[in-house]
C-alpha cells in the first residue's frame, strides 16, 4: 500500500484528519499542533506575559507534550516562569518509571521540577488507602491529587496551573458528568473560583489525543511507560471505549460535545444559582459546597488502614 502524501506538501503523511480528510506529514502536523496550542493559551482562560505557571506533569504523554510546548513555545514568547509539579501517589511498579522519565524530561527541558508524595502530604500511599478497596482507587487519587497540586501551585506562587487535558479528556468529562448526573456541571455552570484557588488553565483542550500523542512521538516525548494498575476500574475508562467508539464512527464527535457544553454553559450563565466555595474548618482549603471530600475521603481511608 502506498503512503499518502501530505495535503500541503509532497512529503508522506503520518496523520488523516478524519473530520477534514486532510492528510499531513509530520512537520505541518507539528504546525497544526503549535498553532491550536498557541491560539488556545492566548484565549480566553489562557495565559498572560510574564506569569508564573505551575505545570501539572505526570511524566506521560499528555502532560510530557505539555511541559514541551509551554517550555519551546509559551514561556519565550510570553515570558513564563515555569515550575512541573508531578504528584507521587505511592503506586507500586507504576509511578517509580513515570517519575523517573518526569525528572528527564524536566533536565532535559531546563524546568524546575518539584515532586510531591502522597506519603508526606497525606500521611500514607495510595496502595495503602485503597487496601482491598481498589474500585475507590480513581475517586481518592482525583480528590487527593486536585488537593495537593492546588496547594503546591499556591505554595510556588503560581499564578495559573496548566494541565495536560486534551479534547478527548474534556468529552469524557462531559459524558461522565451526564452518567453521574451531577446538576452543576451536567448543567455547564462553573464553580467561581475560590480565594487561595490558583486558576486552572488546559493548553491542549482543543487537540485530539491522537494529534498529542503523534507529536509527542515526532519529538521524542512519548516514553513507553506501564498503565496504572488500578485505571480498569475508573468510570473514565469505560466512558473513553464509548467515546472513541462514537468518534471513530461519526468523527468530529467530542468536538461537538464540547462545543454543545459551551452553548449549554452560555445559555444558562446567570440562570441557576452559583455553586460556592467555602473554608473548610479543618484543612483551611476553599471546598466546593459545605464539606471537604478530601479531608472527609482521607479521615475515612485513613480510619480504614
Ligand atoms: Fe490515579 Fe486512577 Fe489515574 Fe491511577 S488511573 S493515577 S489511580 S486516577
Amino acid at each position: 500500500m502506498t503512503t499518502p502524501s501530505c495535503s500541503l506538501c509532497a512529503g508522506p503523511a503520518v496523520y488523516l484528519d478524519r473530520v477534514t480528510g486532510e492528510h499531513l506529514c509530520g512537520v505541518h502536523l507539528a504546525a497544526r499542533v503549535e498553532e491550536v496550542f498557541r491560539s488556545t493559551f492566548r484565549g480566553p482562560g489562557g495565559l498572560s506575559a510574564n506569569e508564573r505557571v505551575a505545570v501539572a506533569f505526570s511524566g506521560g504523554k499528555d502532560s510530557s507534550v505539555l511541559l514541551h510546548l509551554l517550555a519551546t513555545v509559551a514561556a519565550p514568547e510570553l515570558g513564563l516562569s515555569l515550575v512541573a509539579l508531578t504528584i507521587d501517589e505511592g503506586i507500586d511498579r507504576y509511578r517509580e518509571e513515570t517519575v523517573r522519565a518526569a525528572r528527564a524530561l524536566a533536565a532535559r527541558l531546563g524546568v524546575e521540577h518539584r515532586i510531591v508524595g502522597f506519603g508526606d502530604a497525606c500521611g500514607a500511599s495510595l496502595d495503602d488507602l485503597v487496601a482491598g478497596r481498589a474500585a475507590r482507587a480513581c475517586t481518592i487519587c482525583g480528590i487527593l491529587r486536585r488537593r495537593l497540586l492546588q496547594q503546591a501551585a499556591r505554595d510556588l506562587g503560581a499564578d495559573r496551573l496548566a494541565t495536560g487535558h486534551c479534547l478527548d479528556d474534556e468529552a469524557e468529562s462531559i459524558v461522565m458528568n451526564w452518567l453521574r448526573g451531577d446538576l452543576y456541571r451536567s448543567a455547564g455552570v462553573r464553580p467561581a473560583g475560590g480565594a487561595g484557588m490558583v486558576p486552572r488553565t488546559k493548553p491542549l483542550a482543543r487537540l485530539l489525543e491522537k494529534e498529542v500523542v503523534l507529536y509527542g512521538i515526532l519529538h521524542d516525548l512519548a516514553p513507553t511507560l506501564p498503565e496504572c494498575p488500578y485505571a480498569r476500574h475508573a468510570l473514565r475508562s469505560g466512558v473513553r471505549g464509548m467515546v472513541h467508539r462514537a468518534e471513530h464512527r461519526w468523527p468530529g464527535t467530542m468536538a461537538r460535545v464540547v462545543a454543545g457544553q459551551v452553548a449549554l454553559e452560555n445559555r444558562l450563565r446567570g440562570q441557576l444559582p452559583p455553586a460556592r466555595f467555602t473554608t473548610c474548618p479543618a484543612c483551611g482549603e476553599p471546598v466546593l459546597g459545605e464539606s471537604c471530600r478530601a479531608c472527609a475521603l482521607l479521615g475515612r481511608a485513613l480510619e480504614n488502614h
